[in-house]
């Protein structure tokens, strides 16, 4: 999804909730989907302060949520006791591990890994099926 067809998704889950693509959220949206991969909520609210937006951290945190409901924005859980978000935009699918030293976080790819989950849930009768693996270790740069 480039930003034109993301803003269109978001717009559209906008309008069946009854809500409107405000300003606010477009700011958020454009952030958002410019920001590095992986940034929490605070991060993204520290980021916009710095370029002189000011939208309040409630108001983030909410907008993001939405994103994510909306199918434009993917969460993920580090274990830092907040949650991550990246864009779904260019992305191949991935999963992450992180560094339990250093807290960076590397991309990997796990063959067959949605197939996998996906056959074992489709057993279970289950449809929709979600799932988050959290990976750690210690990277190269902390052995
Ligand atoms: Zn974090
Ligand atoms: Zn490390
Ligand atoms: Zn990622």
């Amino acid at each position: 999804m480039n930003l034109e067809e993301t803003i269109k998704v978001y717009k559209d889950f906008l309008k069946s909730k009854g809500l409107l693509y405000t300003q606010p959220r477009e700011v958020i949206l454009k952030e958002a989907m410019s920001a590095l991969y992986h940034f929490s909520a605070d991060e993204l609210t520290s980021q916009m302060h710095k370029n002189g937006i000011n939208i309040s951290r409630a108001t983030v945190y909410r907008t993001l949520a939405s994103m994510k409901e909306a199918g434009i924005l993917s969460s993920v859980d580090f274990g830092h006791g907040h949650i991550h978000y990246e864009a779904k935009k260019t992305k191949k699918y991935h999963e992450h591990i992180t560094c339990e030293k250093c807290n960076a976080i590397y991309e990997i790819q796990v063959d067959n890994l949605a197939k996998v989950i996906n056959a074992a849930g489709a057993k279970a009768k289950f449809k929709h099926i979600e799932y988050a693996i959290r990976i750690s270790g210690v990277c190269e740069k902390c052995l």
